[in-house]
């Protein structure tokens, strides 16, 4: 499920967990400013130690970011049968306890459907982060090679000449309407993809004629399990302890990759993403506050016809209060007033859209077998599950249905979402009662910009990354043949430009804009309001208002290559203000190549590894310039061990660190320091809570070691051994966004971006003589995106952070360095641009603790 922050204070909520003849429970209560913590708390946390401890070695073998390899096949006909290999039998898998069906027993499922129909086809779309198949099933009727790809050919252009698409009257009758269904991207709310089955099997062997008609006139899709290793595992998470769910504008795990391109191949009208548990069963379309990228008038009149086609399915089951325990349906923009938005497009159904999705939803059924409630007795919880399936099975029903009667209409309200876009048009401000109940309070727009320019300005390899993320999105890049001008300021040849009159423009802005201040429009939000790749990615963005576009430029498949090595003979130098540039250095100590720090945070690299350089220059886009004669500290292989968060274990590795995972409760059984140069302490480790032993192991360790230490619980940590003199100040817990901040030249702060991202913001004060800011949050009000409000009695808001010390550092008593982050620079693998802090106080803090260096 969503956590439904309007309805919840903690993990789970009473309210909602409705046990069967318990009739007075409340479909919904009222919203309540959100207080949950969800950057920092304790469910984050521990995910994260599980998940990661045994995947150390998986971690390492990421799928690339391009899907390559995988993706749909578009010069094939249908059927598309592949008999799948069938995983070895796994008697632990947490979906039999449920009566459900394991994941192994998928594969030979499908192949039996595929034998036994000419409407089944099946194809592996990627593996899960630990390497298990994700199928993708296509029901539809028999299609020659000549007539999928002229399916081809009409989904092409749809998307790619909507304008002639829109006149060509004949074109609906021709096209298929597709349909995605995605299941259980949470691992724990398991039903989604037996009802997938049961519905595939149905419509496989149905003989009644309107389901040959159905077939005839659209392609189903469905991702059977988008979450294999947590419907294994039984967790919400995927193997790398990532909450999916809110990785789709980050696309850090190959599953997400993997739907994603889904999406780009297939171009779904309509889709519904399967979740629990939530009674009644909620239904979307969502409360504001809405995103203002999407065409939403288009979007909510279908989104809300769908919602009330499927809310009548589920009602018509006749599951009662009374009798079951199921409530009936809510649909929150209906029935809330906020709480459940589609503001951030981190969530399946919120990402659909960009790619023309005008039906997209959740679907939270109703009754909860997850969590605390998996250990009810079995025969209460295949009650549960079977009720569960049912009602999921209907709104799959439901849907396909919707698309079966509104076709035609579907397909032209897909056609006008890339019309408008290719068009350049005005953001539409929707009508208020184009549906009912959309009032002012729903209306949100936005105003595109002519263009977007990136450039290597301030790092190539960063404007690389983000090149190649948006050409991953499908979204539309040039390069620039020659320099040009354009606003007043001259680019060099090679730029890339976003001409924002493209189909899939929402998604670009989305990506690309610096995002809202929505602070005062509403009062809880469900998860993260501000995001910015152009701001926390590292490259430079400059947005162009208006005006003409005069660039001669050629179309983009992939970034320009961005490494380099001056022809000079001497020692490099390596700058560290890039993940790419982290990974460059760490392969370069792995090799044992003699490498020194700067306090400027740069690598010198000796004129004896220039071939190593080389390589690594090559292999990770890194440009290495001629080093000067500043003098270094020497630097081997950070050794970290660290008691920190799924995200920040799976960003420091992506790094190239090698990572141990610590805790209270590892410390406390007797924790070997011998191999640690840094400890990084962010979550899950009380200093209070450590016994005798354990104490006097870190004690000793402190006295040669340094310390990274991040948010609430790393300051805790930092005041309780002892480290820096430095008070920590929380700003609101729920406050997420992007802010403004002003960076020292120190060893952390110096190359750092003007803005970095905060979850539940902390800032410094009164700081020791050891103390150097590194970074504070600009005077002038940090805030550019996001949701941050001071708390009922005035504290803790944007005001009082203003030119407060966002990160600091400097060397404790006992000569460890130290830095302190009240921001979050590794939030959800997002921020690519901060995670070199990161690095840059890891190398400094090993650098120079112990050593007899003077620190700035
Ligand atoms: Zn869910």
């Amino acid at each position: 499920m969503r956590l439904y922050a309007a309805f919840l204070s903690i993990a789970v909520s009473a309210a909602l967990l409705v046990l069967p003849g318990s009739a007075a429970a409340e479909p919904a209560e009222p919203p309540q400013p959100a207080v949950r913590d969800f950057g920092n708390g304790p469910e984050r946390n521990e995910v994260a130690a599980g998940a990661a401890e045994g995947q150390r070695a998986e971690t390492l073998r990421r799928a690339p970011e391009t899907t390559g390899s995988y993706g749909l096949s578009r010069d094939r006909g249908y059927l598309r049968q592949v008999q799948l290999p069938p995983p070895a039998e796994n008697p632990a898998d947490a979906s039999i306890k449920l009566g459900l069906v394991p994941y192994h027993a998928i594969a030979p499922k499908l192949n039996d459907l595929q034998r036994r129909s000419d409407r089944v086809s099946v194809e592996i779309i990627g593996r899960s982060h630990q390497g298990r198949d994700l199928y993708l099933v296509t029901l539809t009727a028999p299609e020659s090679r000549g007539e999928a790809g002229e399916q081809s050919v009409i989904r092409d252009r749809i998307e790619n000449d909507p304008a002639g698409a829109a006149r060509d009257r004949r074109l609906a009758a021709r096209y298929k309407a597709p349909v995605f269904v995605n299941a259980n991207i949470h691992g724990n709310e398991w039903e989604g993809t037996d009802a997938a089955l049961r519905t595939i099997e149905e419509l496989a062997t149905s003989t009644d004629p309107q389901v040959a008609d159905l077939m005839k006139r659209t392609r189903l899709y469905f991702n059977v399990t988008a979450n294999p290793d947590g419907r294994v595992n039984g967790t919400r998470a995927n193997g790398a302890g990532f909450d999916m769910n809110r990785d789709f504008i980050t696309a850090s795990q190959p599953e997400v990759r993997a739907m994603r391109q889904v999406m780009i191949d297939t171009q779904p009208v309509a889709m519904i993403d399967l979740h629990g548990y939530v009674n009644g069963t909620l239904i979307e379309p969502t409360t504001p506050p809405h995103g203002a990228n999407y065409e939403y008038d288009l979007f909510i009149k279908n989104t809300y016809a769908n919602g009330l086609g499927m809310e009548a399915a589920v009602n018509g089951l006749g599951y009662t209060p009374a009798k079951d325990g199921v409530h009936p349906v809510q649909i929150p923009f209906r029935d809330s007033d906020e709480g459940w938005d589609d503001w951030p497009p981190i969530f399946t159904p919120q990402y659909a859209p960009f790619h023309g999705t005008v039906a997209s939803h959740t679907v939270e059924i109703p009754l909860r077998v997850n969590n605390a409630d998996y250990n009810l007795p079995v025969e209460e919880l295949r009650r549960r599950s079977a009720i569960n399936t049912d009602v999921a099975a209907a709104t799959i029903r439901a849907t396909y249905g919707f698309v079966h009667s509104k076709h035609d209409q579907l397909i032209a309200d897909q056609i006008e979402v890339f019309r408008r876009g290719a068009a350049g048009e005005p953001s539409k401000v929707v009508p208020l009662g184009i549906v009912p109940g959309f009032g002012p309070e729903d209306v949100y727009t936005t105003t595109f910009p002519r263009a977007y320019v990136i450039t290597g300005q301030r790092s190539a390899t960063a404007a690389a990354r983000l090149v190649d993320h948006l050409i991953a999105n499908d979204v539309r890049v040039e390069r620039a043949k020659r320099s040009f001008r354009l606003n007043g300021k001259t680019y060099p040849a090679g730029s890339y430009v976003v001409d924002m009159r493209q189909p899939k423009r929402g998604l670009a802005n989305v990506m690309l804009e610096p995002g809202e201040d929505i602070s005062h429009r509403v009062d809880a939000m469900y998860d993260i309001s501000g995001w910015s790749h152009a701001l926390l990615w590292g490259a430079t963005v400059d947005s162009v208002a208006s005006g003409p576009l005069h660039v001669s430029s050629e179309p983009v498949k992939a970034a320009a290559p961005t490494g380099s090595v001056p022809r000079t003979p001497g020692s490099l130098a390596l700058k560290v203000t890039d993940a790419k540039e982290v990974q460059a250095l760490n392969d370069l100590l792995a090799q044992g190549v003699a490498v020194t720090w700067t306090n400027d945070g740069s690598a010198i690299v000796p004129a004896a590894a220039r071939q190593a350089a080389a390589t690594v220059s090559d292999r990770y886009g890194v440009a290495f310039t001629r080093a000067g004669s500043a003098p270094g500290t020497p630097l081997s292989q950070v050794r970290i061990a660290a008691a920190a968060s799924a995200d920040e274990l799976f960003t420091l590795r992506e790094m190239g660190f090698a990572v141990t995972p610590v805790s209270t409760a590892v410390l406390n059984a007797g924790f070997d320091w011998s191999g640690t140069d840094v400890l990084y302490v962010s979550s899950g480790l009380s200093h209070a809570a450590l016994n005798p032993a354990a104490r006097t192991a870190l004690d000793a360790y402190l006295a040669t070691g340094g310390v990274i230490t991040r948010g609430g619980t790393g300051a805790t940590f930092n005041a309780a051994a002892g480290l820096l003199t430095a008070t920590a100040v929380a700003g609101r817990g729920d406050a997420n966004g992007v802010v403004r901040v002003t960076s020292s030249s120190g060893p952390v702060g110096g190359g750092s971006p003007e803005h970095s991202f905060v979850y539940s913001p902390r800032w410094f004060t009164a700081l020791g003589a050891e103390v150097t800011v590194e970074q504070s949050y600009a005077t002038d009000g940090p805030l550019v995106s996001g949701h941050w409000r001071a708390d009922d009695k005035g504290m803790g808001g944007p005001e009082a952070a203003r030119g407060q010390a966002a990160v600091v550092s400097g060397r404790d008593e006992r000569g460890a360095a130290v830095v302190l982050f009240g921001t979050e620079p590794m939030f959800r693998n997002h921020p690519k641009g901060l995670f070199p802090q990161v690095a840059r106080a890891l190398y400094w803090s090993a650098a120079v603790t112990g050593a007899t260096v003077t620190t700035p």
